[in-house]
């Protein structure tokens, strides 16, 4: 077979897919708006509800935009009963030397499933995040304005490399970007402007925290979910985090929600060897104070899987996880954390 003409089948054979791909794109509705999108988001929940299970809203979950299998998920979130999923864009490095600085992965996911996923803004990463915090909160804002989005993030101001990342000795995903910089005061006065609630990342350290609650104070308005409740890495470097001081942050800032995304009672951090789950006992379950604190003020929690692009196959496992987690509450504490306080965020009113 001559060169010429291998090109031209492989072309055809490559073309056929494609046109597939194209034609199911185009024949899709055009995007939902947000009534309809939250119709569609309250039939599928009262749904599950009805046949005896309980739906959750995954808050925080993310993906590599140009690698995921959309249909993939969605047919897993069906399989295990998961409500909804805020599964946003980690755009590659690739992606931000071509320029790109927003990706449209939620208006993909909202035409081809409308009622499994939450349009969430991409993820605020390096090198987005750290190199063109600008141009990326631009995009960000511009695009909030002319499509769908009901959340932002996760946003990564500290981060140590996760473990994973450590496993692959990839140590370079090590953020420390100040909360109370520039990147930090346009994150809190983007979601104070657009009513938009945004994931942060952000490891617990005695000196990280002062400077957190002093922006919780100057934007009371800003809506902040802190991912992985009791998360700690080096538990030498957070003595003054605990159950009480989270409680006093619940108290002071009733626009702050803590995800509950985190290991189970048997993950260690690989950099410091320590169970970093706090809210777990040695026993396996959860510590007395952090579950009574959750019981105490069960409006203020979320569910959350905190799936990665290099983990969406682990699904399964970390929705047995965290169904784990919830089946340790009451059936009404289960609710809200599951559903009702994601609901109530999203959008502004009780889920009914
Ligand atoms: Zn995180």
């Amino acid at each position: 077979m001559n060169s010429a003409l291998r090109r031209r089948l492989l072309k055809s054979a490559l073309a056929l897919p494609l046109a597939a791909a194209i034609g199911r794109i185009g024949h899709a509705q055009p995007l939902p708006d947000v009534a309809r999108l939250k119709s569609g988001y309250a039939q599928r929940l009262k749904k599950i509800l009805a046949a005896g299970k309980l739906p959750y809203i995954d808050i925080e979950s993310s993906c590599n935009p140009t690698k995921v299998d959309i249909d993939s998920v969605a047919q897993s979130i069906d399989r295990m009963d998961i409500g909804l999923m805020a599964l946003s864009a980690d755009m590659t490095k690739g992606q931000y030397r071509d320029g790109v600085r927003f990706d449209n992965l939620s208006e993909r996911l909202l035409k081809a499933w409308p009622d499994r996923f939450i349009p969430v803004g991409n993820g605020g990463q390096p090198p987005f995040l750290t190199e063109a915090a600008d141009e990326f909160f631009a995009a960000q804002e511009a695009a909030a304005g002319q499509q769908p989005m009901l959340l932002l993030g996760e946003f990564e101001m500290r981060h140590y490399p996760s473990p994973r990342q450590v496993k692959r000795g990839e140590l370079d995903r090590d953020v420390n970007i100040p909360i109370d910089g520039p990147a930090g005061h346009r994150l809190f006065a983007l979601s104070e402007k657009l009513g938009l609630a945004f994931q942060l990342h952000y490891e617990v350290e005695d000196e990280l925290l002062a400077p957190l609650e002093r922006m919780l104070e100057k934007y009371p308005k800003a809506k902040v979910i802190w991912c992985h409740l009791a998360q700690v890495r080096y538990i030498e470097r957070a003595s003054r985090y605990s159950a009480a001081y989270v409680e006093g942050l619940l108290k002071r800032f009733p626009n702050l929600y803590f995800d509950t995304a985190f290991g189970d009672a048997s993950s260690f951090y690989p950099l410091s060897n320590q169970r970093h789950a706090r809210v777990w006992g040695t026993f396996g379950g959860l510590v007395d104070a952090w579950r009574d604190l959750i019981a105490a003020y069960p409006h203020r929690f979320l569910s959350a899987l905190d799936l990665g692009g290099d983990r969406l196959e682990r699904i399964a496992e970390y929705d047995r996880k965290h169904r784990d987690f919830l089946g340790r509450f009451p059936k009404d504490v289960q609710q809200r954390i599951a559903y009702r306080n994601a609901w109530s965020l999203l959008f502004g009113e009780e889920f009914a």
